[in-house]
């Protein structure tokens, strides 16, 4: 399940520090490796979210009949090429009326009134919209045959029929204000694909192809271990040079949100023997997802640790702020017991050489969100099935100027305001990447590329939104 093809080894290891582009290229190469979990199939809306399993395909043409797109009058745009014109209008279809050719069909001079998601009649090839025309009511001479069809009143104790004429004011071109059966997919046709993940429109989709159950990968397991001798419970009261665990909830959230399921461990001391367990515990997961020790301190373990269990490293920092610490590699041969990634019962232990990838995410809480943005959750969305997912970012103008030094990519947090195509946005003041309170004002982050030193107000910038 979860773990890759054993095919890493081709992309070449990095391992050092590298530069933010080449460290996410690097995940996404391994990314595109690895396979994803158990089918399942779950009902529609529970599926929201989820990754598709199976293509969605098209149970009929879309639309089933040629669909007007406007309220007002199927007609021939020959009768039209010439206006203002008056043809007789011989029927009306609602949505949901099916007209048979041989009741209702449009003739040469003639209109059937039409409203927006009906079926075109036969005989028409375009529909004029309802605002270009003024309906009149004249006596008739036809009134047996108009009778017959059922449109118009027989004035009591005459021969005369009121019949309905439509004055119309523009033409239309053939085809105009309706779509072609089959127009957006024919019966057959792929309309999402394995590997999408379920949106509201995903749903539409599939609900529009009578699919109330779809098949979705299961989510993989991704551990969290946050380490740190300072690190509590959130729920215990902390010493004084103690502080709460808030890195778990933040990754188990972005977790929920890449289309994962956390798995929070204990918290790992600062000390060998503990954090291997924990390690180890984690690596049975689909993915581990480590907070915390990977820096350059005394006590920053989590790469020692991870050496000691064979992990191969992709990279050991990547030249962005915050973050600059992050590392990227994986481990063979972890073995797999039951609480592994697999649904229940349908695999206990695996011999074939398994790769767990990792990511030690620096411990500070800007840096280990951060970090999992740009690195762990292209990763997720893998391990969920998702097809490649490239990073995007958007652009705004700067609202007021950034100084800054010069070496690394950073995304410092900001917050994006103004209005429909006036998009604003303006660098938070910080205290640096410890600063949660900072992150809580501000709702993206800017990126300043690592040659600037200083961004004017004005300039074009890029965004990461969170
Ligand atoms: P480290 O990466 O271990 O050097 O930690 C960097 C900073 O992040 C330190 O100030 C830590 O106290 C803080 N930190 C580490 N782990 C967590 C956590 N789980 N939740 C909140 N802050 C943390
Ligand atoms: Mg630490």
């Amino acid at each position: 399940m979860s773990s890759s093809h054993s095919s890493s080894s081709s992309i070449a290891p990095a391992a050092g520090v590298v530069s933010f582009e080449e460290a996410r290229h690097l995940v996404e190469q391994h990314a595109a490796t690895v396979c994803p979990g158990e089918v399942e199939t779950v009902d529609l809306l529970t599926g929201l979210g989820r990754v598709l399993a199976e293509g969605i395909l098209a149970d009929r043409d879309f639309p089933p009949f040629d669909r007007a797109a406007r309220d007002g009058y199927a007609a021939r745009a020959v009768d039209l090429a010439e206006v203002p014109a008056r043809l007789e209008v011989v029927g009306e279809i609602k949505a949901g009326d099916w007209p048979e050719p041989t009741v209702c069909s449009v003739g040469r001079g003639q209109a059937v009134g039409i409203m927006t998601g009906a079926p075109l009649p036969a005989g028409a090839d375009a529909v004029v919209m309802v605002e270009h025309t003024s309906l009149t009511e004249l006596s008739h001479p036809n009134a047996a045959q108009n009778a017959a069809l059922g449109w118009g009143t027989l004035v009591s104790g005459q021969d005369t029929f009121i019949g309905k004429f439509v004055e119309v004011r523009r033409g239309v071109r053939t085809g105009e204000n309706f779509v072609p059966r089959g127009a957006e997919a024919r019966s057959g046709q792929l309309l999402l694909d394995r590997g999408r993940r379920l949106d509201h429109a995903g749903i539409a989709i599939a609900a529009s192809a009578g699919r109330s159950r779809v098949q979705v990968f299961r989510k993989p397991r991704v551990a969290v271990v946050s380490t740190g001798d300072e690190v509590v419970e959130i729920d215990a009261t902390p010493g004084p040079a103690q502080i709460r665990n808030s890195n778990s909830y933040s990754l188990a959230t972005q977790i929920q949100d890449a289309g994962g399921e956390a798995v929070r461990l204990a918290i790992a001391p600062d000390e060998r023997v503990q954090l291997r367990t924990l390690i180890e515990e984690g690596l049975r997961c689909d993915l581990l997802l480590l907070t915390g020790g990977v820096s350059m301190g005394k006590y920053d373990l989590v790469e020692q640790v991870l050496g000691e269990l064979k992990a191969e490293f992709y990279f050991a920092g990547a030249e962005i702020q915050p973050g600059r610490p992050v590392v990227f590699g994986s481990c063979l041969n972890i073995s797999v017991g039951p609480e592994s990634g697999s649904a229940a019962g349908t695999r206990t232990g695996v011999s074939a050489p398994h790769r767990r990838y990792f990511f030690g995410l620096p411990g500070n809480p800007v840096s280990t969100m951060v970090t999992f943005e740009l690195f762990a959750r292209p990763m997720i969305e893998a391990l969920a099935g998702m097809g490649p997912q490239r990073l995007i970012f958007l652009r705004a103008r700067l609202k007021s100027e950034i100084r800054t030094k010069t070496g690394l990519k950073r995304f410092l947090p900001a917050v994006l305001s103004g209005e429909f195509e006036n998009a604003e946005v303006e660098a938070e003041r910080w205290q640096g990447s410890g600063d949660i309170a900072a992150l809580g004002r501000a709702n993206c982050y800017v990126v300043v590329p690592p040659d600037r030193e200083r961004i004017e107000a004005g300039e074009w910038v890029s965004l990461l939104m969170r």
